[in-house]
């Protein structure tokens, strides 16, 4: 049986709109050394938010207080007004879904990692889920369908697959708030565009908090935060950050190249 004890006192969560603000947040995962320093950020609803930055930055640790993994020490985080520390843990995995890198199937069908999302979930919601991921057109080559066994001694499926399936099982648990670390392995092209789709089905009208380490998602998100050190060091737009030249056109320039034309990045050519 789950352990609810550390729900007593607490009420379940109300989304109504899915805005997410962190409050100068602070939080360590060893005693004296701080991760997060004071993270300030809002994510707002219906759009993408894109945390982008060098790596060990506390891009990640993010979540762990958001979801209740761990408590933060300092700072608050609100959903919608509610002090996450309120509600109960259970209402806010409701809401929440995670979409990792590391993506977990288990031994068994197509259609049985897809349902896993959401118990209960009928025949049609499961196809329907699938074709919104760009998954159902890869999952009717297989031998036997929705049938075909995958995880443990199943069917092996590539990364770009087995994202499409973990976007599946997101999609179907109709969470209005998303959470999504890209994959940083490199896809090929038409895998890469498959997986942009996906996600961009995956988030239309939610709140959606991603790490970016794609430059198509970070053009397109509403509200890019430069992460480093633990707290945010720049905030705006893709076009906005650019043109003020600062850490995130320098990140930009570094990552994707020099010969990256930026005018037209900035103008979302490329
Ligand atoms: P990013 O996502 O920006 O790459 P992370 O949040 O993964 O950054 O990491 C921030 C810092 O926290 C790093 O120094 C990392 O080593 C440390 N860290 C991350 N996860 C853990 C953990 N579970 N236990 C201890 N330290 C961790």
């Amino acid at each position: 049986l789950p352990d609810r004890s550390e729900d007593v006192g607490k009420t379940p969560l109300k989304v109504t709109k899915g805005r997410v603000v962190f409050d100068d947040v602070q939080f360590e995962y060893r005693p004296n050394e701080p991760v997060l320093k004071g993270m300030s950020f809002t994510a707002e609803p219906g759009q993408m938010t894109a945390l982008v930055g060098p790596s060990g930055g506390g891009k990640s640790t993010i979540f762990n207080p958001l979801l209740q993994f761990y408590q933060a020490p300092h700072g608050t985080i609100t959903i919608d007004g509610q002090h996450i520390g309120t509600v109960t843990r259970s209402s806010l995995r409701e809401h929440i879904a995670y979409v990792g890198q590391d993506i977990f199937l288990f031994r068994g069908s197509v259609r049985q990692n897809i349902a896993y999302g959401r118990l209960g979930a009928s025949e049609e919601e499961i196809v329907a889920a699938a074709k919104a991921a760009h998954a159902h057109d890869f999952i009717m080559q297989f031998p036997s369908g929705y049938e075909t066994p995958v995880g443990e001694h199943g069917l092996q499926l590539s990364g770009a697959q087995r994202q499409r399936i973990s976007v599946a099982r997101a999609l179907i648990r109709y969470a209005p708030i998303i959470l999504l670390d890209e994959p940083t392995a490199s896809l090929d092209g038409e895998s890469e565009q498959h997986v942009q789709s996906a996600v961009r089905e995956l988030s239309r009208g939610r709140t959606t908090i991603v790490i970016a380490h794609r430059l198509y998602t970070i053009m397109n998100a509403g509200m890019i935060y430069v992460v480093d050190n633990g707290r945010v060091v720049e905030s705006g737009t893709h076009p906005m950050l650019l043109r003020e030249g600062n850490r995130y056109a320098e990140y930009v320039r570094l990552q994707f190249g020099e010969a990256s034309d930026l005018t037209q990045v900035a103008s979302g050519e490329i």
